[in-house]
C-alpha cells in the first residue's frame, strides 16, 4: 500500500513551468514562461505628422492589452499573463525622414544603421517620470503610427514596433519574436501527393504555418513547438502536460489547444529526413536557415488542432486535423541563438496538392482517417495514419509505420 506521501510524489506537478531540453531553449535574455508580464505602450507622434495623424488612442491600446492577456493565459495554461501595462502620454520625436532606415529595413537587423526611434521615446519619458523603463517592463511596444509599414521586432529583445494600424494579432505575433520565436515556415511539395520530395522539388514558405501565429495564421495560436520552448509544456510525465518521443504502431494523444489537457499532448520520432540548415524559398533566390536541421537524426513531430485560436474564440474546428513539424534533434542548436531565422519552425505539407499549379503557400495537416509518407533518405518511409478522433478528451489516435526501401 502507497502512503500518502508516495501518492503525492506519484502525481504529476502542478502547473509549474518546464525546463525545455537544451536543444530547445529559448535565448537566456528572454521573459520567463511564468511571469506576470509588464507592458509598456509607448506612444509617439512623429514631429511632422499633420496634425490628424495621431498616435493609437488610448482605449484602443486599453482593449489590446486586455486581448494579449486573454491570449497568454490560455496559450500558457494560465502560466503567463500580463500582469500589468502602462500606456503613455504622446511623445513627439523627430520628422519621420529621420528614421527611415528603420521602416526601409523593417524586420532586418539593422539595429546599428538607423537613428532609434524608440531611444528618443524611451528617454524622454524617463526623464518625465525619472524612471528605467527598461529596467521596469518587459516589453516595450513603440506605436508610431506609419500607415503601410510593416509591424515588426528585434528578435529576443524588449523592442516592438507597430506602425501599421495595430490590433491585437499583431502583437501576439511580434511579442512572439520578443519571446525568441522565429517565423513558423512551411516545406511545401511540388509533387503531387508526396509531402518530402528531393530538394530540388521543394521549397520554404516564410510564414508558411497555417496553424501557427509567427506563421501564416489562418489560426492565431502557438504551435505545440513554440509552446514547449515556452516550458509550457513539459518532455515528462512528471508534468501534467508534456511531449514525449513516440513508439512505432499506435500512438494516443490529446490537443495541446484545448483549456487544461492532461498527459501527452503530442511527440516525435526520429529519423534522416535530408533537411538542409538552410532550404531554398520558392524563387531560389534565398536560403532560410532551419534550425539544427544539419544534424542528425532529426525530429518529426506531431500535434493536434481541435480549435480555431482566440481569432475565433477558440470555437471548435468542424474536422480536428494532425500536423508535423520537422525540427533537428537540437532545434535551436547552439549557434545563432540571436539570429530569429535559427529560431524558426518547419511545418510539412501533409497533404500535397494533386494539381501543380495550386502549390499553396501554407501547409497543411491531416483529417480523420488520412495517411501521409514522409521518405527518409535511406529510401525507406514513415508513413503516419490518423486513426480516430475522440472528441470527448480530445485525443486522436495515429498509426506510424516505418516501411523499408
Ligand atoms: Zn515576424
Amino acid at each position: 500500500m502507497l502512503s500518502l506521501a508516495a501518492l503525492v510524489l506519484l502525481q504529476p506537478q502542478a502547473n509549474v513551468l518546464a525546463t525545455p531540453e537544451p536543444g530547445f531553449r529559448r535565448p537566456p535574455q528572454t521573459v520567463p514562461g511564468d511571469k506576470a508580464v509588464k507592458i509598456l505602450f509607448l506612444r509617439t507622434r512623429y514631429a511632422d505628422d499633420p496634425p490628424t495623424l495621431v498616435s493609437y488612442q488610448p482605449d484602443l491600446l486599453d482593449r489590446v492589452a486586455k486581448r494579449i492577456d486573454e491570449y497568454f493565459r490560455r496559450e500558457s495554461y494560465g502560466l503567463f499573463t500580463v500582469g500589468s501595462y502602462e500606456i503613455s502620454s504622446l511623445f513627439r520625436v523627430a520628422a519621420k525622414k529621420d528614421y527611415i532606415q528603420i521602416h526601409e529595413e523593417a524586420g532586418g537587423p539593422p539595429i546599428d544603421k538607423h537613428k532609434p526611434l524608440e531611444r528618443d521615446a524611451i528617454d524622454g519619458l524617463n526623464q518625465a517620470t525619472n524612471r528605467h523603463v527598461g529596467q521596469i517592463f518587459d516589453f516595450i511596444c513603440i506605436e508610431a503610427k506609419n500607415p503601410g509599414q510593416r509591424n515588426f521586432a528585434f528578435a529576443a529583445s524588449k523592442l516592438s514596433f507597430y506602425p501599421s494600424a495595430p490590433n491585437e494579432y499583431a502583437y501576439f505575433h511580434e511579442l512572439g519574436h520578443c519571446m525568441g520565436f522565429g517565423h513558423s515556415n512551411a516545406l511545401i511539395s511540388e509533387v503531387p501527393g508526396e509531402t518530402l520530395p528531393p530538394r530540388d522539388s521543394r521549397y520554404i514558405a516564410e510564414y508558411g504555418d497555417h496553424a501557427s501565429a509567427m506563421g501564416a495564421v489562418d489560426i492565431w495560436a502557438y504551435s505545440l513547438l513554440e509552446r514547449y520552448t515556452m516550458g509550457w509544456i513539459g518532455d515528462s510525465d512528471k508534468y501534467p502536460r508534456y511531449i514525449k518521443k513516440f513508439d512505432w504502431g499506435e500512438n494516443s494523444f490529446v490537443s495541446h489547444d484545448q483549456v487544461s489537457p492532461k498527459g501527452c499532448v503530442g511527440g516525435y520520432v526520429e529519423g534522416r529526413f535530408g533537411i538542409e540548415a538552410a532550404e531554398y524559398r520558392r524563387d531560389k533566390t534565398k536560403r532560410i536557415p532551419v534550425p539544427g536541421a544539419d544534424e542528425v537524426p532529426q525530429r518529426l513531430w506531431f500535434s493536434l488542432l481541435t480549435t480555431g485560436g482566440i481569432g475565433r474564440n477558440y470555437a471548435d474546428l468542424p474536422r480536428p486535423f494532425l500536423l508535423a513539424h520537422i525540427t533537428g534533434a537540437a532545434f535551436n542548436g547552439n549557434k545563432g541563438l540571436l539570429q530569429q531565422d535559427n529560431r524558426t519552425t518547419v511545418l510539412l505539407d501533409l497533404s500535397p496538392s494533386d494539381n501543380p499549379q495550386d502549390l499553396r503557400p501554407i501547409s497543411k495537416g491531416l483529417f480523420e482517417g488520412q495517411s501521409a509518407t514522409i521518405r527518409q533518405t535511406d529510401g525507406s518511409a514513415i508513413t503516419v495514419k490518423f486513426l480516430r478522433y475522440d472528441k470527448t478528451d480530445r485525443r486522436a489516435v495515429i498509426d506510424l509505420r516505418l516501411e523499408p526501401k
